[in-house]
């Protein structure tokens, strides 16, 4: 237990995040009412189930009397009533996805006493709050039975919103949610403000396991043992008439980026109606006109924390009877956008330095700025407008409910999620959905700022759209329904809906970056601020940036892209399709010279034009990997054919050939069968070729006068002794080649290290290898013995679900399994020989939670698609500051 001027920001694990801000900002002189933190330790004895910790509650009693005294009042005096909020807090922000409940204290009597006082509008708007919030969150009432209660009340008086309802009204009200509450549990609103207290400490401390807590925690990899704390803070009331109202603001614009406070303020509103979205709220210049000393107030606040935190802060505050309270904040959640441009402007300012702005971004935001937009030239009229609250741009068919949602998603179509608002229940729809809509809400509405965190695409307060989830349909103004399953396109960044599925394009960044432009020569803040932040990871890192990539386009967008090299060219793309006959003839001795011809003329034009465009620059070629089996017929349907040719007497003996030889190649397992070196070692004449062919378009463009720096990979070594025989049968035909020119070459041999037998034997590949890279989507498939085709749709995906495996295995490196065994290769490789090239080039390459690892593991290059480079060169730039 401690008091909140006590604590301060370092000490968020055990206040949790939100008591750790309020500590803060009452040492910083801020207007916060006063009050007391249950620590998460007492949330961690609790959920380890030994019940509750011993002396809590007489610690909380005793804190309790120190608040009244703080505050004057005294908890359940009617003459002096002072009520309480309970609120959930974890170390990291888990927003909306735990409980609160607000006017704890309020009773009968007190209620009886505000009516006597005149405040009777105030007073029973205040207990109906505390009934529906501990009817929700302690004793288990679904919201939505007071939600229904709340609408038909409305309509039936005719009021707009709530706060059109008059204190009869809602005295009605409190009565309805207390009948509805005995109703459903048997038992009534406890009349003892201690009884309350104490329960909705214990249901707070249980919200930590709440559905949508722990679901929101599996998305964000917060640990499921951390415990939230609980806040008990004085009310102050924002619903205490029309000088009063309550807000939430940002330092800074957190969808754009752009400086200057912004955000929403709804007078006579506790702080719950203005993220739920019941109401529209106005904008912070509109409470400028109104309250402009209040408004002076409340930037100056805005701007201490800015200048305390370094960083963009988001705020609630409470104004009661034209007195501003301060009642949260946190550093703000941001767009993608506005992250990278709030960090460099900060530098700019001379806030922070570039090392630590580099910090401030990550790769997976950048990812999603590199995303494709709409395409501007379509033409297209949007069909309705509303506040653009989460940019990007995405189609989808509509769904009116987050079942649907995660239905539709799970059957693999991509949805919209459309509701008149969101609230934390939605969390698995918003996960699942592809964009989402509300027909109301601002721009710090619960789906504005859920969207934000995800990267989801969103439109909030959409105009005239009316949505009507058990009709499973949405209008517009002139008679425009929108079924759902109608396709619709959303554009986050200009808050525009659309129908049908329109066009995208590729994004201003991404066309910034690959142009190599200059930051100084760019006008978009955004732009500006990505390229100054990858080339200043450019300037930090130790990770080399390299490409996956085949075709001379696939290498000219890798170099724009800012690639250092290709570190892997696979070579299968040349012999499949309709090209696979040729293997097929060499396999069935069908003019296998003239076969082998064939391939190598195609694959000394293919190199030569590679190794062109990537003039300058390595490119590691691996030899042919892929199983026999995907260049031959399919055996079924061949004997089908011989079969049926057999009985027309057809049967011929070429038929015959190619259905003996497929019969003898044929494999039940091929993924580890006849493939890479084996393949080499078994059937040489194929990969020859290709050697003989690398090692002439090399000889011929350094005669031209070219620079140009091929490698030779080995695919799928198990051992040494297929290294060795692999390496000397290639050195052989190279030094012919230079022979028959006159003139010498060496291309360096490396060996793809993605068998557990190859790290396992680490140190004797060395010895026989310039370099290793490590094929991690075949190491993770030989570690777990799982195959990625249907480990996902067969048990992964249940796995995940049963916190088996925190990821997925073939997304993000598995550090404990796979890490261990690429650490090991390549410690042991680089003992064997030192200045050994170290690299990986499979799909964790270019995967920003998987590259840290790298780093720290010292590899010297990371090799991705091409439009995952400024990714990693972002993200190795964060790994080395
Ligand atoms: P969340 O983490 O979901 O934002 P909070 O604990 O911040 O939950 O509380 C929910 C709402 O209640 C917020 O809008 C908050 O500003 C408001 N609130 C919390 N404590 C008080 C208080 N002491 N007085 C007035 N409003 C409060
Ligand atoms: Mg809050
Ligand atoms: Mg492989």
């Amino acid at each position: 237990m401690l008091e909140l001027h006590e604590g301060d920001r370092t000490m968020a694990g055990l206040l949790g995040g939100k008591g750790a801000g309020l500590a803060e900002m009452s040492r910083l002189g801020l207007p916060v009412p006063p009050g007391f933190v249950v620590t998460t330790e007492a949330c961690r004895a609790w959920l380890s189930g030994d019940g509750e910790p011993d002396g809590l509650w007489g610690q909380i009693e005793a804190a309790m009397v120190d608040l009244e005294r703080r505050s004057g009042l005294r908890f359940g005096d009617p003459a002096a009533p002072l009520l309480v909020s309970v609120r959930s807090g974890a170390r990291f922000s888990m927003p909306g996805m735990m409980e609160t409940v607000l006017d704890v204290g309020m009773n009968d009597a007190v209620a009886a006493a505000l009516v006597e006082r005149g405040e009777a509008r105030f007073a029973w708007d205040s207990y109906r709050r505390l009934v529906q919030m501990y009817g929700r969150t302690v004793l288990g009432v679904a919201g939505a039975l007071f939600d229904d209660q709340l609408t038909l009340l409305r309509h039936e008086t005719g009021a707009a919103t709530d706060a059109d309802l008059d204190a009869a009204t809602l005295e009605r009200l409190t009565a309805g949610f207390r009948r509805l509450v005995v109703e459903r549990t048997g038992e009534d609103l406890p009349q003892d403000p201690g009884e309350q207290l104490h329960r909705a400490v214990i249901a707070v401390f249980a919200s930590w396991n709440g559905e949508r807590a722990r679901l929101y925690r599996a998305h964000e990899g917060i640990a499921d043992d951390l415990g939230t704390a609980v806040n008990v803070v004085q009310m102050v009331f924002g619903n205490r008439g029309e000088r009063s109202g309550s807000g939430v603001c940002f330092t800074r614009d957190p969808v754009s980026g752009a400086p200057g406070v912004f955000g929403d303020y709804l007078p006579d509103a506790q702080g719950e109606d203005v993220v739920s979205g019941s109401r529209s709220p106005m904008d912070l210049s509109e409470l400028a006109r109104r309250e402009p000393a209040l408004h002076a107030e409340l930037s100056t606040h805005l701007r201490t924390l800015e200048e305390h935190y370094r960083d963009l802060c988001d705020v609630e505050f409470t104004v009661e009877r034209g007195r501003l309270w301060i009642l949260q904040t946190r550093l703000g959640k941001r767009s993608p956008a506005a992250a990278f441009r709030i960090a460099v402007e900060l530098v700019d300012e001379g806030v922070i330095d570039l090392d630590e702005a580099l910090t401030r971004v990550d790769g997976t935001q950048l990812q999603t700025l590199l995303h494709p937009t709409f395409a501007t030239s379509d033409g297209l009229v949007p069909l309705a407008h509303g506040l653009a609250a989460s940019p990007g741009a995405a189609h989808g068919r509509l769904v009116f409910d987050a079942a649907t949602a995660m239905a539709w998603t799970a059957l693999g179509r991509e949805v919209v999620l459309a509701r008149p608002e969101t609230s934390p229940d939605d969390f698995g729809g918003l996960l699942a959905a592809r964009a989402v809509i509300t027909s109301r809400g601002g721009l710090t509405s619960h789906a504005a700022v859920v969207a934000r965190g995800l990267g989801l695409t969103c439109v909030t307060g959409v105009e005239g759209l009316v949505v009507d989830p058990a009709a499973r349909v949405a209008t517009l103004p002139g008679g425009v329904t929108l079924p759902e399953g109608t396709v619709v396109s959303v554009d986050g960044t200009t808050g525009e809906l659309y129908a049908g599925q329109r066009e995208v394009e590729p994004s201003a960044v991404s066309a910034a970056v690959s142009e190599g432009a200059s930051p100084g020569a760019v006008a978009d803040r955004t732009v500006r601020a990505v390229l100054t932040l990858l080339a200043h990871a450019d300037l930090r890192r130790h990770l080399g940036v390299m490409a996956n990539a085949e075709t001379p386009e696939e290498a000219r967008a890798a170099r724009r892209f800012g690639a250092e090299g290709i570190g892997l060219c696979r070579t299968e793309h040349m012999l499949l399709g309709e090209r696979r006959v040729l293997v097929e003839r060499i396999v069935t001795d069908d003019d296998r010279a003239g076969a082998l011809a064939e391939i190598e003329a195609l694959a000394l034009t293919e190199f030569t034009s590679l190794l062109e465009v990537m003039e300058g620059l390595p490119v590691v070629v691996r030899l042919l990997d892929p199983p026999l089996h995907e260049f031959l017929p399919d055996l079924v349907e061949l004997s089908v054919a011989a079969a049926v040719a057999a009985e027309r007497g057809t049967l011929d003996a070429t038929l015959e050939r190619r259905l003996s030889a497929t019969r003898r190649w044929h494999e039940s397992n091929p993924m580890l069968g006849l493939r890479g070196v084996r393949l080499l070692t078994v059937l040489p004449q194929i990969v020859d070729a290709q050697v003989r062919a690398l090692a002439e378009a090399t000889v011929a463009l350094r005669v031209a006068g070219h620079d140009v720096r091929p490698e030779l990979m080995v695919p799928l070594v198990a051992d040494v002794a297929e290294l060795t025989a692999a390496r000397g049968r290639m050195e052989a035909i190279v030094a012919d080649v230079a022979e028959a020119h006159h003139t010498s070459l060496r291309l360096p041999i490396g060996v793809m290290v993605e068998l557990p037998r190859a790290a396992l034997t680490a140190s004797a590949l060395a010895e026989h290898a310039d370099f290793f890279s490590f094929g991690t989507n075949d190491l993770t498939q030989t570690s777990w013995g799982m195959s990625r085709d249907d480990a996902e749709a067969n048990f992964l995906a249940v796995y995940r679900e049963a916190g088996i495996v925190a990821t997925d295995p073939f997304r993000t490196l598995d550090e404990a399994g796979v890490g261990a065994l690429v650490a090991m290769a390549a410690r042991d490789g680089r003992r064997a020989r030192p200045g050994l090239g170290l690299g990986a080039c499979g799909e964790h390459a270019g995967d920003p939670a998987s590259i840290g690892f790298f780093a720290r593991t010292g590899l010297d290059y990371l090799s991705c698609s091409p439009p995952r480079i400024p990714v990693v060169r972002l993200e190795a730039g964060r790994q080395a500051v």
